[in-house]
């Protein structure tokens, strides 16, 4: 994608808005800010399109809410979901889930971003941002620098990026035992149709789905430790499709990306005009599937919140309180789940019950995915 503008010399100085970031929390809230009249620039550290270890699979809370926000056409080409397949230690069994859609990455990031352009928003890729409390923000393009200022900031720069690393107030606190996170998109396929098959083990576990044109994605969560005891993300990757009996294996042309530890939370997700959203936040594991409509919904709420730091009616605390308000039950239940996993005997313990009683199942799984379709006040 060309950047606009092409080089930093031409970025204006000034911003109500700078939006680090353009997974889907950064570009939802800069089309928010853009769509309410706000002069806005949204930073990138890649060239777009770019790959992004993920599943892929967006649960019925994201859909909505990008329906709700007129975005359904970002989710063209999406393969619809409706199975979960859990495999484990030679036993599977089945939940339906209801409403969830295999997306590329690439493709909906792009989209989502395409979309925060329409709506206004000046983007700025292969750019990345380091971030003051006071709105102060160092760009770097190549050798080019420049330095912008914003009366808001919103950091949307996932769990990989450094733009508030020099702040001690925004540290991270990773939970111990934390995972980390592989993935990749292969161009065979292999996942039976409409479904998601995990695969678990005590190592870790490692999710398929399908996606459109054949191809499949495969994502991990697994113990970095038992990645170099096994002698490689990939060998360990193997090892828990084999332990686990799932009639699928991984393909040769898959190349595993991997990510920083997952489970962890920020000392403080706001400080002078710097609110923090999306895995930027805070994140647990992704076998709940909600990670995107974490990301999407808080780039939404935070869109406002900006805007009440631009208006000069934002109030100290606001924004913390609000995102435990709306993601610290769901963050709470996809934590316990990661307690869960990690124990095969509890795994094969729920999957008898399932087996035996099936329904069960199905209302578990819907529990998950679900956020407040309220618009943001
Ligand atoms: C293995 C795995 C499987 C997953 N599976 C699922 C799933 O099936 N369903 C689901 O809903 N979620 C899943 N997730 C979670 C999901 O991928 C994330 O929750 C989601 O991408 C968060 O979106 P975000 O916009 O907050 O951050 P990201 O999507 O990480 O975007 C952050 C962006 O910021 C950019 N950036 C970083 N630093 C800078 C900088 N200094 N300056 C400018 N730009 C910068 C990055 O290049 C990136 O584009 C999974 C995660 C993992 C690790």
């Amino acid at each position: 994608m060309s950047c606009v503008p092409a080089n930093l010399d031409r970025c204006a100085r000034q911003w109500d808005a700078v939006v680090v970031g353009a997974g889907p929390c950064g570009s939802i809230a800069a089309l928010q800010l853009a769509r309410r009249g706000l002069r806005t620039l949204l930073v990138e550290r890649s060239d777009m399109p770019r790959f992004k270890v993920c599943g892929g699979c967006l649960a019925h809370g994201g859909i909505a809410t990008l329906e709700r926000l007129g975005l359904a056409h970002t989710l063209a080409g999406a393969e619809p979901l409706n199975r979960l397949v859990v495999c484990s230690d030679g036993r599977s069994a089945s939940v339906p889930i209801s409403r969830m859609l295999g997306v590329s990455r690439t493709d909906l990031d792009l989209a989502l971003l395409s979309a925060a352009r329409q709506a206004g928003a000046d983007v700025i890729v292969r750019t990345a941002a380091n971030v003051d409390q006071d709105g102060t923000c160092r760009l770097r393009m190549g050798a080019d620098r420049r330095t912008v200022s914003a009366r808001a900031v919103i950091i949307a720069d996932g769990l990989g990026g450094a733009s508030v690393r020099h702040d001690p107030a925004f540290a991270w606190r990773v939970q111990s035992g934390s995972k980390i996170g592989l993935g990749g998109v292969c161009t065979q396929g292999g996942c039976p149709d409409a479904s998601v098959v995990m695969c678990i083990a005590r190592e870790g576990y490692v999710g398929f789905a399908p996606l459109q044109g054949g191809r499949m994605l495969v994502a991990a969560a697994v113990d970095p430790k038992a990645i170099r005891d096994a002698g490689g993300a990939r060998i360990l990757a193997e090892r828990i499709v084999e332990f686990s009996g799932a009639p699928i294996c991984l393909p040769c042309d898959l190349e595993l990306r991997g990510t920083p530890t997952l489970t962890r939370k920020r000392n403080r997700v706001e400080a002078g005009r710097v609110l923090i959203a999306g895995d930027a936040a805070g994140y647990v594991e992704p076998f709940t599937g909600e990670g995107m409509t974490w990301a999407i919904r808080t780039g939404e709420l935070c869109a406002r919140q900006a805007e009440k730091l631009v208006d000069g009616t934002f109030s100290a605390g606001q924004w913390s309180r609000l995102v435990s308000r709306e993601l610290g039950a769901a963050q709470r239940r996809c934590q316990l789940v990661r307690h869960l996993v990690a124990r095969p005997a509890l795994v094969r313990a729920c999957m008898g019950l399932i087996r035996v009683l099936p329904p069960i199942g199905g209302a578990v799984s819907g529990r998950f995915g679900r956020v407040a379709q309220g618009g943001a006040a």
